[in-house]
């Protein structure tokens, strides 16, 4: 069976519709801290916390894992700022615990969300895996603490993992059964959804005046659906020996603030008010991140990589979800 940490938040949950459909049996380990009881669709629901060790010991006596896909991290960048203990007792320090009971029952293979945030600001673009990493938030930090101690445990205990990192993640399940409900949002296409939707008056954006095209950031859009897929690729490249490793997961297109607005005016046919809003401390003006070696090395190829079907899905699942009975966590 395979172990899904944070298998009830919103890439985890679509990673195991994913990979239930293919035939695998899953274990969802949760605390439903943000993550959602109702997103476990498929598998095996069993709640427990990574900050309990018991916990974790647990999950694997009473379960036959064979590997370990771990989703479950705070990911507010501006929290991990103002409270960055918070960010590493969980992202890392439970990260460790995670990584210690694998280790005591001999459970060799590992899946890793990271984060282009472990890059801090591009000094070239496309990002490539070899571009230095020099995160500039405690979120980014930990995440490439993270990394660092899985090169170790693959050298010192035979680990085998795959860290993907991650670009925008976007959009929603093809099917709406799941999809994305952060509670509090912040994210740019959910936050334009609901101007879409009338559930806020407009969508401000942060800075007009970057050195892009259209003066607004550009970021690296990338469905969720296919970050899914790469996580069974990466899993069946370990489970056939492959060496450890790292990965971009990203589209290769970047699209600025206006470009998104624009789209997601067109695809939803509504009026979305925009208001010029000054910079988000820590914005770069651009990311977008080459994910050849992914497509080389997993045979990764994202589906769903036209941004109108990025914000289809996204407002096929907000629509059902304003009217559904998560409304009270929406509103
Ligand atoms: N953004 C924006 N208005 C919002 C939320 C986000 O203009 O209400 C911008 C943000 O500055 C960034 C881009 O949209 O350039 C994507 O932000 P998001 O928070 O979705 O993802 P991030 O790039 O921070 O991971």
């Amino acid at each position: 069976m395979i172990l899904i940490v944070g298998g009830a938040g919103y890439i985890g949950s679509h990673l195991n519709k994913e990979i239930t459909q293919r035939g695998y049996e899953t274990v969802i380990f949760d605390n439903l801290s943000y993550g959602h009881e109702d997103f476990v669709k498929w598998g095996t629901f069993f709640k427990g916390d990574l900050g309990n060790i018991e916990d974790i010991r647990s999950v694997f006596q009473k379960y036959p894992i064979e590997a370990v896909m771990h989703f479950a991290a705070f990911t507010y960048v501006g929290e991990s700022v103002e409270d960055p203990q918070k960010y590493y007792m969980n992202n890392v320090k439970n990260t460790l615990n995670l990584l210690q009971v694998m280790l005591e029952e001999d459970v060799k293979h590992f899946v890793f969300s990271s984060t282009c945030a472990t890059y801090g600001n591009p000094i070239e673009i496309p990002i490539t895996e070899n571009h230095p990493q020099n995160p500039i938030n405690p979120y980014g930090k930990g995440k490439l603490i993270v990394e660092q101690v899985l090169k170790d445990y693959n050298d010192a205990y035979g680990l085998k993992y795959v860290s993907l990192r991650y670009f925008n993640a976007a959009g929603a399940d093809i099917d709406s059964e799941i999809g994305e409900l952060h509670d509090p949002e912040t994210h740019l296409i959910p936050l334009i959804l609901d101007a879409a939707a009338g559930k806020r008056d407009d969508i401000k954006i942060f800075g007009t005046d970057y050195d892009t095209p259209d003066g607004t950031c550009i970021r690296d859009y990338i469905h969720v659906t296919d970050l899914a897929d790469a996580h069974i690729l990466a899993l069946e490249y370990l489970k056939n020996g492959g060496k450890s490793d790292f990965f971009n997961l990203g589209n290769g297109n970047g699209f600025s603030v206006k470009e998104v607005i624009d789209e997601a005016r067109r695809i939803t046919g509504r009026k979305i008010k925009a208001t010029e809003a000054p910079r988000r401390p820590g914005d770069p003006p651009i990311l977008i991140g080459s994910s050849k070696k992914a497509m080389e090395i997993l045979k990764w190829k994202p589906k769903y990589y036209d941004l109108s079907k990025i914000i289809e899905t996204a407002w096929n699942w907000h629509r059902k979800l304003i009217n559904s009975k998560f409304k009270n966590k929406f509103s």
